[in-house]
């Protein structure tokens, strides 16, 4: 069944100002858009009857002066959202507002293929919305992020790495299959920036580094994701400088993610004899001061910083945001630091914010709510 939301224009438009907690109350909803108080009254009238937006308040004091309190209806609908990593899918519910109503972790090796995992992926958004939602609240839309290039034109992955199967898969067009909603496929990066966006207010341009088993960054320009043809943000083949030669996944020598991603440190690691199973391991020996460990990722915050450098330089924006599964090493943060402040332009690095990130394990799945958010209003 299609379950589109019913609105579109500038009805789509208000229901985007209170979705997102800009609005409260009408009279924001006329300053913020532009409109009459006159016209927002009509279409909030509207959205009320159609059951998407309620009004905290109204019909109980008819003396008060205080505006009564708009928000999204419980019942106006859920978004699906998730997650891929390469050995786990993180995946939930939102509200229309983007609150989480549950989130969980399911293992999930991406290396299965597409059809196995998207399948895994549906299966378990059918389970939760069974157990979470009543049957009476509409899912409004389905979204994912994939640890690879997607292309935003077709929404599918484009050679992606450690993704066996998965080279020109059209995830968009498999998961229409079962939901006719809108579809969101993103770059898991771009996902995560868009969460953290929301927690930086008053900077409007923002570098998110994602530090796991590989290397990713999303990049937001003027508040928005900034996509390019699919490949923006994309600093894992970026060709460091190097007395060794490594060779990349992608066949090239010397890429960044050779050496600095998770995969690459913990191919370090078992050089030195010591093994782990995911890069989370790598911050726990970094904890218990691992002397192997602690090199590593030092070595491999300065590769990055190095490479940021030149991008801080160019594009001189607020704040880097560091996630990620390996940002929680403490040594990776210092290090691109300390190599970007070395190299930059004082200019540059003046008012430049290096931060771990604020928006937690779930900035990916926030950020998918607040895209498909944008989609399902269009
Ligand atoms: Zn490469």
């Amino acid at each position: 069944m299609n379950q589109r939301l019913p609105v579109s224009g500038a009805q789509g438009d208000l229901l985007r100002l209170v979705a997102t907690g800009r609005a409260e109350s009408r009279a924001d909803l006329a300053r913020l858009s532009g409109l009459a108080a006159s016209s927002v009254s009509l279409r909030v009238e509207e959205l009320i009857s159609l059951g998407l937006l309620g009004e905290e308040g109204s019909g109980t004091s008819r003396g008060g002066r205080r505006p009564r309190r708009l928000r999204l209806s419980p019942s106006a609908g859920v978004l699906a959202v998730a997650d891929l990593g390469a050995h786990h899918a993180r995946l939930g519910l939102l509200d229309l507002s983007g609150a989480p109503l549950v989130i969980e972790e399911r293992p999930c090796e991406i290396a299965r293929g597409p059809e196995a995992t998207l399948d895994l992926l549906s299966d378990a958004f059918d389970e939760l919305l069974a157990v979470h939602v009543p049957d009476d609240v509409p899912l409004r839309g389905v979204g994912t992020g994939i640890p690879g290039p997607v292309d935003p034109a077709t929404s599918r992955v484009v050679t992606p790495s450690r993704m066996p199967g998965w080279n020109g898969f059209p995830v968009a067009e498999h998961l229409g299959l079962r939901y006719d909603l809108p579809i969101l496929v993103e770059n898991d990066a771009n996902l995560m920036a868009a969460g953290e966006a929301r927690h930086w207010p008053g900077c409007d341009n923002l570098m998110v580094l994602k530090a796991g088993t590989g290397i990713g960054c999303g990049v937001i320009v003027n508040g928005h994701l900034h996509r390019g043809r699919g490949a923006a943000g994309d600093i894992s083949h970026v060709r460091v400088r190097s007395d060794s030669s490594v060779l990349c996944a992608c066949g090239h020598p010397d890429c960044l993610e050779a050496y600095a991603s998770g995969a690459a440190l913990m191919s370090a690691l078992a050089d030195s004899g010591i093994t782990v199973a995911r890069p989370a391991d790598i911050v726990s020996l970094v904890d218990d001061a691992i002397p192997e460990a602690t090199s590593l990722v030092r070595g491999a915050g300065r590769r990055i910083g190095e490479v940021l450098t030149v991008l801080v330089n160019f594009f001189n924006p607020d704040v880097i945001a560091v996630g990620g599964s390996l940002s929680a090493a403490e040594p990776l943060i210092t290090s691109i630091r300390a190599a970007v402040y070395e190299r930059c332009l004082p200019l540059a690095t003046r008012d430049l914010e290096i931060a771990p990130a604020r928006a937690g394990r779930d900035a990916a799945l926030l950020g998918a709510g607040a895209l498909l958010l944008e989609a399902a209003l269009v």
